[in-house]
């Protein structure tokens, strides 16, 4: 096979199989061909060989949930305001500025995505110029468009996506119904609609606060008084009286095609519910810290098998989109997490989450060569996955 080039490293890491130790990855106009011990592989593909040294070979991360359009917030909201108080200064800020100003930062954004290691990301956006803003080359952006609102109004969406085939150049447009108690039943469900027409997934930010969880159960609270003050109260509305997650799955919004973010409220019964349904989810752990000073219950999210991807959030509630900051956070955190499943987070589990399997996620032939290589020191295959999320992403290097 032409231009086919080897590159060999002491670890390859595919993350849905154990390391490979002086492994051989083989790669052709940009796919991965074969995989395995140099011996086996150079048995069967003839190219050039490239040793990359002392160190291991991985897929591209995931991020698999951020707003690049809120990445001109960077470093200028306190952390630990609580919800609602955060939301109040983020709306602040961002209705100051102007749509060329954010997207000027997005770009920033990409490239600091691109150079941590992440080969595609999840973004939220609300306006047309960021669903144009092609991504540096190495990264895919998933575009989920933001449906947002508390009084009953209609989905109302840009002509590009109620085009038949919404594919664009700069990836797929999903959607993103905002939350369930910031956007109406009736919203929340025509979102819901739409994307299972068009069998795409539908990502919602879910149990995130102590504010979004009082109101639904009881209707008072911050986030009652914040709607008052924004104009946005609906004074037909009466609390469902369930959890978050409770109340999703009565207005049968959840299933394989819902991607649930945050659930850092989500307690055991409900996630056994968002099993059940099989949904997909993503934790932003170190957003969560920001903002509310808590985490989700991820050892039983893994316990049972589901196993979230990972998302930064935005610059306006962490302080960079460096994924590996988040891998940290959780292996401090919870110690007892096999780092195996931290990284499998990372990867895999962000690539089912932006419907990227077929894509990315793992070093198998077929996928796209995504691959970065990470130097690391003397270290036995028991402490390789430990010693790659120690490692910080320093000095890797995409191959
Ligand atoms: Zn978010």
């Amino acid at each position: 096979m032409d231009s086919i080039i080897l590159y060999k490293s002491r670890w390859i890491y595919p993350v849905s199989s154990p390391p490979i130790e002086g492994g051989v990855v083989a790669l052709s106009q940009g796919r991965i061909h074969a995989v395995g011990k140099e011996k086996e592989v150079r048995s069967h593909f003839n190219g050039k060989l490239r040793d990359c040294g002392d160190g291991v070979i991985l897929p591209a991360l995931i991020n698999a949930h951020t707003h690049l359009e809120l990445s001109a917030l960077r470093g200028q909201i306190t952390p630990g305001l609580g919800f609602v108080e955060w939301v109040k200064a983020l709306l602040a800020l961002k209705e100051a500025l102007s749509i060329e100003f954010l997207i000027q930062e997005m770009k920033w954004a990409l490239e600091e995505l691109l150079m941590s290691g992440t080969g595609a990301v999840g973004d939220w956006v609300s306006s047309i110029q960021s669903i144009f803003l092609s991504p540096p080359q190495g990264l895919i952006k998933r575009n989920f468009y933001e449906v947002l609102g508390f009084l009953d109004e209609e989905l109302n969406l840009p002509d590009i996506l109620n085009e038949k085939n919404p594919i664009h150049p700069s990836g797929w447009i999903f959607l993103g119904a905002h939350a369930p108690h910031s956007t109406s039943s009736s919203l929340l469900r025509k979102s819901k609609n739409w994307t299972r027409e068009r069998v795409l997934p539908l990502s919602i930010h879910v149990a995130e606060s102590i504010e979004e969880e009082q109101f639904l159960l009881s209707g008072n609270g911050l986030w009652r008084e914040f709607l008052i003050h924004r104009g946005k109260w609906n004074s037909q509305w009466s609390p469902p009286g369930k959890t978050p997650v409770e109340y999703l799955d009565s207005l049968n919004l959840l299933d394989e095609r819902t991607l649930c973010v945050h659930l850092t409220r989500a307690g055991k019964k409900d996630i056994d519910i968002l099993r059940e349904r099989r949904v997909h989810t993503v934790v932003c752990p170190r957003s969560n810290q920001f903002i509310t000073r808590s985490l989700p219950d991820l050892p039983y999210m893994t316990q049972i098998g589901l196993t979230p991807a990972i998302g930064t959030d935005s610059l306006a509630s962490n302080q960079d989109l460096n994924l590996w900051g988040e891998l940290e956070m959780i292996h401090r955190s919870f110690p007892e997490i096999d780092p195996v499943i931290i990284l499998r987070m990372a990867t895999w589990c962000g690539a089912v989450a932006l419907d990227l399997q077929d894509e990315l996620g793992e070093i198998v032939p077929g996928k796209k060569s995504s691959l970065f290589f990470l130097p690391l020191g003397e270290v036995s295959v028991k402490d390789l996955p430990l010693a790659i999320i120690n490692s910080n992403g320093i000095g890797l290097e995409w191959i």
